[in-house]
Parts: structure tokens; C-alpha cells; sequence
């Protein structure tokens, strides 16, 4: 295997012992994670109820909530499956069931507007969706079936609107039926399918197979690194970051997972202390916070059981990882680079010295290998040189849910992804994200596509022509700016224009920014020079 820059193919292979991956072409990735040998005990705790998962009850509740699914509400291989709830001990068992019966998994920002939630349903055409009751109603008009989630099933009557076929919690009580018979699945067949908007254009399916997830779960059972800790989860469960980690990795190699339901800092960090919790996963803006408040923080909590953090999800920047490093010295940060199409592959540091060389997302995992393409000439270039990053490897995603289109645009004949990402690769084999190059915001490591903003805009009678693009901001990363070209003789204010978009979106798409231009500048075949703009919109900073 090789290691490192090859002039020959001009690719950096990683410096990782290669992968070892299982042989059965008919291995769901459910059963690969259940036969992972391990010693750990609990498996989940939910901070709020207190109420734990073992790892023996959890794959008991595995079997049943399958046994259900594919016997009493004739789940079969194939069918989509939406999980809309914020973050729950039951997830991972709805997560891991589905699965095992070939059924797909799909999720939802659960911020989305009820219309934001019914495009995405209209896209994937789910036959069954797992949500609570307070969830419940943003799925009134779309008429699938629903299983909740909350143990609270008193309520579950006065779920108006909705057609309630179970609920999850009487589902992991039922004795299994002792008929077994269910399809086989092969490693091919498609297991989740997230939502990214990829380069360009509005959110779409990415398709991750039971090989690519396998895959993913057998990198992160030979590195080792996260064996029998106790996690406090944070991250968001829909996002391939939370999904993969705390549905799949952790239960594969017996960690603990402690989880908060939303996002709070002070919940978070009473749980560090309670849990005495080893490992935060939480996206740069959480660290951000605990560097805002630090001084408070430490004097409030004892955090003497935290190693490490694991960041991922957004560039890091160098004032958050010194800053973090100087207020909690016992801390290490560890830092990662991935995306929802790679499905956990790209570059991760090992060290707190290597998250000191600032930049640096770290060096490539062990499942991929990589080129930088520049993106004017489409040629291959080689160290040290600033270009796209591409990457290829066995999680991988094989592209977009019915968009040939995207996926074409996306993955090379050849397998390898298009990132969309400006990046350089050092000798050491250290990957540096320099940009994006693709359309994306992310506001607070969420993603706001934002052709989805540009196509409400030029919606509203005073509006000729928009762009949409990424401002910097300390705390979210960026946030949506729009330049808007109004009809002559209106007199749109900016103030009108974010209105008219906050009543259509989910808060973290809002616009907070508006300037008026009189021509939105464009290449000669129409597309938009989202970087003029930028220059634009940032000179003045
Ligand atoms: P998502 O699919 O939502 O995970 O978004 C993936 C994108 O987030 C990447 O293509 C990058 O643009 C950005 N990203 C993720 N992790 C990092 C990181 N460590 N440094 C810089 N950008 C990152």
C-alpha cells in the first residue's frame, strides 16, 4: 500500500494503516456494528429523564423495534424512513433497526419549517416517520404514518392531523413474534440518506450504502481512539456528524453516549460534571461559547474528567483554538474535516499539537485518498498547491437520490468527489481548508443552501434579481448576506427583505444582511460571481 504524495497519480495516499474490511456482500451495517466485541456497559443515558440504555437492552430493543416494523407495519427493504426528533436515547434504536431490515434512514433539521419538512418529504417519499408528539404537528398535511418517539403515549390521541401507527416505547416492550423471515440485504443497498446541498443548488439526498457506513464504523473501530469513553452529545443527531458518531461508532465500540436533548451550554457543561464525561463532540461555535465563558464556566462546574474535544463540522479559527487551549490547559482539542457526501472520510488531527498547527483540519483517514484539482484549468497538482480536494475511498457516497444531474456534477466516472472545498495538502500530509468553494453557508454548522434563499427571494413583486452568499461572523462562523437588485422605483428596504425571508424559513437560514445592487454580476453563461460578491461585501471589514 502507499503511503503519502505520489508524484506518478499525483494523489496523497494516506499515512494511516490501511483498512481492513469485512468480505460478506450481504453484511447490513447493523450487524456488522452488533458483532463488534467490547466491554462497555450503558450505552445511553438521556440527561434530562436519567433513563439509561444498556448495550444489552438496546440491541434487545433492536430486534423488537425490527421485528414490528417489518411483522405489524410491513416495513420493507427499501421503504424511506424519516426520523424527525431532536436528539434521543431513541434514535440509535430506531437508527439501527431500520437498517437491519434494508429500510433507509432519513432525517430532518428539526428547525425546519413544516414546508421546509414537506419538500423534503416530497423528495425522499417517506412511508413512515418516527417524531414526537411535539414534532408531530409540522407533518399535519403530508398523511404518512408516524411512530412517536416520546414515552409520553397518553397524548398520543390528541396528535391531531396525523395517523399514529405505534409508539416506539411499546414497541421495544413487545416479545418478538419468532418469525424471522426478513429481506436480505446486501452491502450495496442503501442505508441512510441525509440531506446536503452539496456544491450547488438546493438540499438533496445523499445516498450512503450499508458498505460505505460499514466501512466508515470499521475505520473507527481500528482507531481505537474512542473506546470506552463517556461522550456528552451536543451535535445534532440528523446531521452525519451526530448520526454517524453517536448511532453507530460509539455503540460499535462500547463508549457511553450522554445525551441532551437541545443544546444548552450550562446543561452541557452540569452533565461534563455529573457523567464525569471524557469526550465533548460539539461544532466550533459550542467551543466558542465555552471560551466566552470560561471564567464562569470552570468556576461553576468541575471539569477535571474532560480529555478531550472533537470539533468538526466548520473551519476552527485560530483566535477559538488558542483561546480554548489557554482557558482549559487540560483539554486537548482534536479537530475534523468531513462531509455528509464522504460519510465520516477526510482529515482528522491526532494531537493536540497537531490542532496547534493552525489551519490544518489534519492528516487524511485511513479510507480515502485524495487529489487537488484547480478548479480553472482542471488539472491535478501536487503538494503544497491550492486547489479543490477531491477524495475517493470505500464511504464515499455514489451520489444524490434521483439527481443524476448533481451526482454527475459531483462524483468523477472514477469515484472521486468533487468536495467543493479550496484546499492544500503539505508534505507532512497535513490538509489545510483554505475556502469553499462551492455555494454553501454554514451558520453554526448548520447548512443553508443558498439557492434555496435566491429562489424565495425572486418571489417577492420588488425584487428583480438576487444572490445569496456567506458573511463572516465571530460566533456563527457566517451567516446569509443577500445582494438584491429591486425593480426601478421601488424603494424596498433592507429590513423588508429579511421579513419577508424570516417568515418562510427556518431561523438559522434567516437572512441578516441586505445590500442593494443594481446588477447582480454574472459570468457570461448567467452564472452568478459569487466570489466578486464576497470581495464585495467584505472589502468594507
Ligand atoms: P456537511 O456536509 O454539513 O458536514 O458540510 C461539509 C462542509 O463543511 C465541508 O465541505 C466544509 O466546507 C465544511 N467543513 C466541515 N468540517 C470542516 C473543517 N474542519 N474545516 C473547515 N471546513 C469544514
Amino acid at each position: 500500500p502507499r503511503s503519502g504524495y505520489c508524484k506518478a497519480d499525483s494523489t496523497f495516499y494516506s499515512k494511516r494503516n490501511p483498512l481492513s474490511l469485512p468480505a460478506n456482500p450481504s453484511l447490513d451495517v447493523t450487524t456488522f456494528i452488533s458483532s463488534q466485541p467490547h466491554r462497555g456497559t450503558t450505552a445511553f443515558i438521556d440527561v434530562t429523564t436519567g433513563q439509561r440504555i444498556s448495550f444489552s437492552d438496546l440491541w434487545r430493543a433492536v430486534d423488537r423495534v425490527a421485528d414490528c416494523l417489518h411483522h405489524e407495519i410491513g416495513l420493507r427493504r427499501g421503504d424511506v424512513v424519516l426520523i424527525l426528533s431532536p436528539n434521543s436515547i431513541y434514535i440509535p434504536v430506531v437508527c439501527l433497526s431500520v437498517m437491519s431490515l434494508g429500510a433507509v434512514v432519513t432525517t430532518a433539521n428539526t428547525l425546519n419549517t413544516a414546508g421546509e419538512i414537506a419538500t423534503q418529504i416530497a423528495d425522499s417519499n417517506p412511508t413512515l416517520v418516527f417524531t414526537t408528539l411535539q414534532l408531530g404537528p409540522k407533518l399535519s398535511r403530508s398523511g404518512i404514518s408516524v411512530v412517536l418517539t416520546d414515552d409520553d403515549d397518553e397524548r398520543v390521541g390528541s396528535t391531531r392531523g396525523v395517523k399514529v401507527v405505534g409508539v416506539l416505547t411499546e414497541m421495544m416492550k413487545k416479545e418478538p413474534s419468532g418469525r424471522r423471515v426478513r429481506d436480505r440485504v446486501n452491502q450495496d443497498d442503501t442505508a441512510t440518506m441525509l440531506y446536503s446541498s452539496g456544491t450547488t443548488g438546493p438540499s438533496k439526498g445523499v445516498i450512503s450504502s450499508h458498505g460505505n457506513l460499514t466501512a466508515y464504523v470499521a475505520r473507527m473501530v481500528s482507531e481505537k481512539s474512542m473506546q470506552g469513553e463517556i461522550f456528552i452529545c451536543t451535535v445534532p443527531m440528523f446531521h452525519i456528524f451526530g448520526l454517524l458518531t453517536f448511532a453507530m461508532a460509539t455503540v460499535a465500540l462500547g463508549s457511553t453516549v450522554v445525551i441532551l436533548r437541545r443544546f444548552e451550554l450550562n446543561d452541557m457543561m452540569a452533565a461534563v460534571e455529573k457523567h464525569r464525561a471524557t469526550i465533548l463532540a460539539l461544532a466550533p461555535p459550542v467551543l466558542v461559547a465555552m471560551v466566552n465563558g470560561a471564567d464562569l464556566i470552570k468556576a461553576k462546574y468541575d471539569l477535571s474528567s474532560l480529555k478531550t474535544v472533537r470539533c468538526g463540522g466548520a473551519p476552527l479559527s485560530k483566535e477559538a483554538t488558542e483561546g480554548f487551549l489557554e482557558k482549559y490547559p487540560t483539554v486537548d482539542i482534536l479537530q475534523a474535516y468531513a462531509l455528509t457526501e464522504s460519510n465520516g472520510a477526510g482529515a482528522f488531527t491526532d494531537t493536540v499539537e497537531d490542532s496547534r498547527r493552525y489551519g490544518t483540519s489534519g492528516t487524511l483517514t485511513c479510507d480515502v485518498k485524495a487529489r487537488i484539482v484547480d478548479p480553472n484549468t482542471g488539472r491535478v497538482i501536487g503538494v503544497n498547491q491550492t486547489g479543490e480536494l477531491w477524495l475517493k475511498g470505500p464511504s464515499i457516497t455514489k451520489g444524490y437520490f434521483r439527481n443524476e444531474e448533481a451526482t454527475k456534477e459531483t462524483i468523477t466516472k472514477e469515484g472521486w468527489l468533487k468536495t467543493g472545498d479550496l484546499c492544500y495538502i503539505d508534505a507532512d500530509g497535513f490538509v489545510f481548508v483554505v475556502d469553499r468553494l462551492k455555494e454553501l453557508i454554514k451558520y453554526k454548522g448548520y447548512q443553508v443552501p443558498p439557492a434555496e434563499l435566491e429562489a424565495l427571494l425572486i418571489t417577492h413583486p420588488d425584487i428583480l434579481d438576487a444572490a445569496v452568499i456567506p458573511f463572516p461572523d465571530k460566533e456563527a462562523g457566517e451567516y446569509p448576506m443577500a445582494y438584491v437588485t429591486r425593480k426601478p422605483e421601488s424603494n424596498l428596504s433592507e429590513k423588508q427583505v429579511i421579513d419577508f425571508i424570516s417568515k418562510q424559513v427556518a431561523p438559522y437560514k434567516k437572512i441578516r444582511k441586505v445590500a442593494f445592487i443594481n446588477s447582480i454580476p454574472k459570468t457570461a453563461s448567467g452564472k452568478t460571481l459569487r466570489r466578486d460578491l464576497i470581495k464585495l461585501a467584505t472589502s468594507k471589514l
